[in-house]
């Protein structure tokens, strides 16, 4: 959350910088912004506001552009965020919400202006301008994807690790721009929002499009399409005809209500979400069950090669024992012998620093880099490695999924540890083989324990290649 709120001062401070506004600040609480006559359709689109952000006049200007004014908060529920706030706890103070606090603070007796959603980008014949084919596989679930739009139900495609999930989603956002409809694609991780911005902009050329999210000095304005992590979607209602959620049940979107809220106030009332996972969360498989969210399966890679199962390595000694396990120490010097990439993955930032710093002292020539959440150049660090310009990279689960790299052999340590989960194991199994020249990647899980998660993960993979050979 914390760069979400850096998020919303480099917004405010983009804004000064361009001349296309003129702020006069006091506080956080009371900033003033100018808006000339001709931007204010650029807030269009579903946007909440806090009226205090503007003036008087630019509010009227605002709400004669057709837009809406509403009480900040309704029997005590914040109209932004859905949270209830407890009044008895401010003993006299002024009431405010502290779920939704880092995007401004916003009072009891405050009022939201949102912003008209009734937004028109030209029409398209042809948006699609990747030249890819889709597997035939891939094909069937992208029109599946069709129907359930012009039907305006909500989709699940539970696709395995490297599938093409992306690639998959392009005719449905292509239908939805001919028909003059606005798209968000949402990811509860930045770096998942990263890797697909340039690849969806790739995509569709001639539509417009931006990105958005707590380290992104972009300043809001309405385009097309729109991709954004998760949380930014606070700050959206029925704004979005077709609501894309990638990786649904990555953290920290699971099992956070607020978010979980923000997902179903952006979407129009005749609008669509649809959700992707390799691992889809239980509650999404309940609706299908209550059928009212279709299903789509795709137990294939678009390469057709089934998923590399892990291989599993009983450690009997800890992973740190003699400095780097013999066994563990055995696997890493073949693999920088034969100059082949690869990521270790640990379950929590000490482990990994402790386990770098012994193997530069062990492999003194070894190029490496380590990432973690806390590493703010870790998107450089990723492309270093993807460029070939290190041979591994050590990473915690930050790295687990949405990156996709070539030839490489993902090494788990300290399987067993909690922060694995049988989700993360397969996520994490699913940055192997994802190359067509390289489907037999190998991923090693390392361990002292053979815990259940271990199991589940292995049983899965299995049962999806299964599957696989059936279709
Ligand atoms: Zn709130």
């Amino acid at each position: 959350m914390y760069d979400e709120f850096r998020f919303l001062n480099v917004f405010f401070i983009r804004i000064s910088m361009s001349n296309r506004f003129k702020i006069f600040q006091k506080n956080i609480s009371s900033f003033c912004v100018i808006i000339s006559m001709d931007k204010i359709s650029e807030l269009n689109g579903g946007r909440i506001i806090d009226t205090r952000l503007l003036t008087q006049v630019q509010s009227s200007q605002i709400l004669e552009n057709g837009s809406r004014c509403v009480p900040a908060f309704v029997d005590d529920i914040c109209h932004r965020c859905g949270t209830r706030v407890q009044t008895d706890i401010f003993k006299g103070k002024k009431v405010y919400c502290r779920g939704c606090l880092n995007f401004g603070k916003i009072y009891l007796d405050d009022q939201l202006i949102i912003t008209n959603n009734e937004v028109t980008f030209g029409q398209q014949s042809f948006p699609l301008t990747w030249r890819g084919q889709l597997t035939e596989m891939q094909r069937t679930i992208s029109m599946k994807l069709i129907e359930s739009f012009y039907q305006s139900e909500d989709h699940l495609v539970w696709a395995v690790t490297g599938a093409g999930k992306t690639e998959m989603i392009f005719p449905l956002i292509a239908e939805a721009i001919k028909n003059d409809k606005r798209i968000a694609i949402c990811s509860p991780r930045i770096d998942v929002c990263i890797e697909l911005f340039p690849r969806i902009k790739a995509a569709f050329e001639n539509t417009s499009i931006a990105l958005f999210h707590g380290r992104s000095d972009e300043e809001y304005h309405c385009t097309q399409i729109m991709i954004a992590t998760v949380h930014q979607l606070i700050r959206f209602e029925q704004a979005f005809d077709v609501l894309i959620i990638d990786e649904v049940d990555s953290f920290p979107l699971a099992g956070d209500i607020m978010l979980e809220r923000a997902i179903e106030k952006s979407k129009k009332p005749n609008g669509m979400n649809v959700y992707l996972s390799a691992t889809p969360p239980l509650h999404l498989l309940n609706r299908v069950d209550a059928k009212n969210l279709n299903l789509s399966k795709m137990y294939q890679r678009f390469h057709q090669h089934p998923l590399p199962e892990p291989k599993t390595h009983l450690l009997f000694k800890p992973s740190n024992f003699t400095k780097i396990n013999p066994r563990l120490k055995f696997r890493i010097e073949q693999l920088v012998k034969l100059h082949e990439k690869f990521m270790l993955f640990f379950p929590r930032i000490p482990e990994m620093l402790e386990f770098e710093s012994n193997l530069r002292k062990s492999f003194p020539d070894l190029k490496m880099v380590s990432v973690s959440s806390k590493d703010a150049d870790r998107i450089n660090k990723v492309g270093m490695f993807r460029n070939d310009e290190v041979q591994a990279i050590l990473t915690t689960t930050i790295l687990e999924r949405g990156v996709t790299f070539h030839q490489i052999t993902v090494i788990v340590i300290d399987a067993d540890a909690k922060e694995f989960s049988k989700t993360a194991l397969i996520q994490i199994a699913g940055r192997a083989g994802r190359s067509k020249d390289s489907p037999d990647d190998e991923v090693h899980f390392y361990y002292n324990y053979y815990s259940r998660q271990i199991k589940l993960a292995c049983d899965e993979i299995k049962s999806v290649n299964k599957q696989a050979r059936k279709k």
